[in-house]
């Protein structure tokens, strides 16, 4: 038992400082708390043996060197956990032994970073993080990127406030999307893209990240006149800090249990995650009576939710080529629900994981999905094996052209190379018309894949050339005169895109959405970046040797030169059209999607488009759910009535005048 106790020591302190410090946590949230758990259990039965240094009495991680250490002068402490509704139960009867009849307010437990604010006569001076609980980093500069914590308050006090620091869902996804296109690792979990953005020395990086926060402490609040934590937040809402609209205060524990499974229910309906309930006792007096343990309050708890994991069948492993050729091996699975989506395939990223994790056709796996992040298949349920299942075994041709695979030796990944693999061709063409390549609209995965076996689109130039097969679209099925014009406009449209965006689009491997714009902005014409030398590529800035050889190597191959002037002969630009650097100057524009319907007084449609792509917004052809504006002008017709029908913000010629001038 001894042995076991250190050893669970010893993997929660590498798994602590993997979170805290490194904000890369490599188990789920569950895992970690199972090892807690059981140490815990091992520390109630043998009081006799607990370490100074177990992970029980202590908070949180190591501190950062490179950032300045701040001193809290009210430890920032962490909080008990309960994992059920006995748990619940037991925690009010610990309560009520002390305090009669108490009522208590329930919280979501917002999935971030807490921080420290403090501000002198209403100004904001210092932002720092919970660090070990009694040091912290000093994050002022990143704290004051974020735009819902106030620099300054309606009244000129000296206060300290404490809260949560998150990234919503959306953020998130877009800021990995952006990663996942310039090649860069992308984050777990919007936690920890929070605490990685919240935890940089460059405060420019946090501002770009659209952060947000929620206060619900106020650590001396007696020293206010305040009596109960309900009244504190209720102040802290009168200074201008943004408290939580789901708080609610409660009578009873029963209550809290209604609170709890409501929430269990509907958490996947918020917009930012949460990992839990926190329920804190409501009089602050009382508070004070029950005091704290070394690491959390007496007088609070959090209610974790149970694990987003599930078991089903793994009925299959089946192989898919991407763009590049990679060949990925998936799971096909017994369909089963899991965080509100109901699961039937998974990746299982390629060989070495599925080896590693020794998974065998047959198998019940566990499956986990936290929020809208991508399910995970975790691993096999050995001991439910009856002897049917069988071993894995990786191909070593292509699932769909019979091609012999290669793999380098240094990677894990297989590729099929042939170039005319219809897969590849698919995946490939799919990658042309996406967003950050030529934006092409209606033409999704599926209706690409439909046009390629139909013959339709065989090749880049094929799109182009849709418009001749008019009639013949309008006859399939699912498809009418309006979304077959609305696809041909916006074909017709991407031939005017600037160069960066055919650069990407041509799929060339290493170039990501941010080397084209490189690339574009360095050659200015497509000529230009086919005339240039090994070296001239190599000495940019952030361009390897690797990619240069790469670039170098798709503008020799005359398949792909052919492409090229044949995409030229169609008029396509092949210029850099110079849009600057984009940084944020105003946020009603940053980031945001638009659509453009209706004659404006004051703009064309392309001028008006540029002016809001330099700014950062993405203009789009049609509404959809993910529009944020509709721009409607004079005789604005069905885009408009959609856009009141989906509740889109609609703006007027005035109001965009209006916010391009606010910032
Ligand atoms: P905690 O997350 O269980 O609870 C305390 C924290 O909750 C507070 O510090 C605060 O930041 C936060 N919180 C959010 N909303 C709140 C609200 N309304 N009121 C008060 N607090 C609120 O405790 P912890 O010490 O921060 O972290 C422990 C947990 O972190 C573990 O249970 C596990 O889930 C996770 N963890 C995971 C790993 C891993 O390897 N995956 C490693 C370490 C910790």
């Amino acid at each position: 038992m001894i042995d076991r106790y250190n050893e669970l020591i010893e993997i929660i302190n590498k798994l602590n400082y993997e979170y805290y410090t490194l904000d890369k946590p490599s188990v789920s949230d569950q895992e970690y708390d199972r090892y807690m758990q059981e140490l815990l259990k091992i520390e109630e039965n043998n009081p006799d043996i607990i370490r100074d240094d177990s992970p029980s009495v202590r908070v949180g991680g190591k501190v950062l060197d490179n950032f300045v250490k701040v001193t809290h002068e009210i430890p920032m402490l962490s909080l008990g956990n309960v994992f059920n509704e006995d748990e619940l139960i037991k925690f009010d009867e610990r309560i009520r032994k002390e305090i009669p009849n108490p009522s208590y307010v329930c919280e979501l437990k917002i999935d971030g970073l807490s921080v420290s604010i403090t501000y002198e006569n209403g100004k904001l001076v210092r932002g720092a993080t919970r660090g070990d609980g009694v040091i912290g980093e000093d994050i002022t500069n990143n704290v004051k990127t974020i735009k819902t914590i106030p620099l300054q308050l309606k009244e000129k006090i000296d206060i300290e406030i404490r809260g949560e620091i998150y990234m919503s869902k959306k953020t998130f996804n877009k800021l990995n999307d952006e990663r996942l296109h310039n090649n860069e690792e992308l984050f777990q979990n919007p936690r920890n893209a929070a605490a990685g953005s919240v935890r940089q020395l460059d405060s420019s990086i946090a501002a770009k990240r659209n952060l947000d926060a929620f206060l619900y402490h106020l650590p001396n609040a007696l020293e206010y006149d305040i009596n109960t934590h309900y009244e504190a937040l209720e102040y802290m809402k009168q200074l201008g800090f943004t408290v939580n609209p789901n708080i609610k205060k409660v009578n009873n524990i029963k209550e809290v249990i209604e609170y709890v499974d409501y929430w269990t229910t509907h958490r996947d309906e918020l917009p930012y995650e949460i990992d839990g309930i926190v329920i804190k006792l409501n009089d602050l007096n009382a508070q004070q009576k029950l005091g704290f343990t070394a690491k959390y309050p007496k007088w609070a708890t959090a209610y974790k939710f149970p694990a987003l994991e599930v078991l089903t069948k793994l009925k299959d492993i089946i192989f898919t080529v991407g763009r590049t050729g990679q060949v990925t091996p998936n799971a096909v699975l017994e369909p089963v629900k899991v965080a509100g989506s109901t699961i039937s395939r998974a990746t299982l990223h390629n060989e070495e994981n599925v080896i590693n994790k020794g998974f065998k056709i047959g198998d019940i796996v566990s499956i986990r999905k936290a929020g809208d992040v991508i399910p995970e298949v975790v691993e096999p349920i050995v001991d439910r094996r009856d002897g049917t299942e069988k071993d894995f075994e990786m191909i070593n041709t292509c699932p769909i052209c019979g091609s012999n695979l290669t793999k380098e030796e240094t990677q894990a990944d297989y590729f099929c190379l042939n170039e005319k693999c219809p897969a590849r061709k698919v995946e490939s063409l799919i990658h042309f018309v996406s967003r950050d390549a030529m934006n092409i609209e209606g033409l999704g995965e599926r209706i690409m894949e439909d046009f390629y076996n139909m013959g339709y689109i065989k090749s880049f130039t094929d799109i182009y050339k849709l418009d001749s097969k008019k009639e013949e679209l309008m006859e399939l099925e699912g498809f009418g005169f309006k979304s077959i014009n609305n696809l041909l406009e916006s074909i017709e449209n991407s031939k005017n895109n600037s160069l960066e965006k055919l650069l990407f689009g041509l799929g060339i491997r290493q170039v990501g959405s941010k080397t084209a714009k490189l690339l574009a902005k360095k050659f200015d014409t497509l000529d230009n970046l086919m005339n240039a030398s090994f070296d001239d590529l190599k000495n940019i800035r952030d361009i390897g040797e690797k990619s240069a050889l790469d670039i170098i190597n798709y503008f020799k191959d005359e398949n792909n030169i052919k492409v090229i002037e044949e995409l030229k002969d169609i008029g396509i630009n092949t210029e850099y059209l110079g849009i600057k650097e984009v940084t944020n100057t105003n946020d009603n524009i940053f980031n945001k999607s638009f659509v453009l319907t209706g004659t404006l007084e004051n703009y064309t449609r392309d001028k008006l488009k540029q002016i809001l792509e330099d700014m950062g917004g993405i203009v789009n052809s049609s509404v959809s759910k993910n529009t944020d504006v509709v721009i409607a002008g004079e005789n604005a017709g069905s885009k408009l009535e959609k856009a009141q029908k989906l509740n889109i913000e609609i703006w007027d010629e005035k109001t965009l005048q209006d916010k391009l001038k606010q910032v």
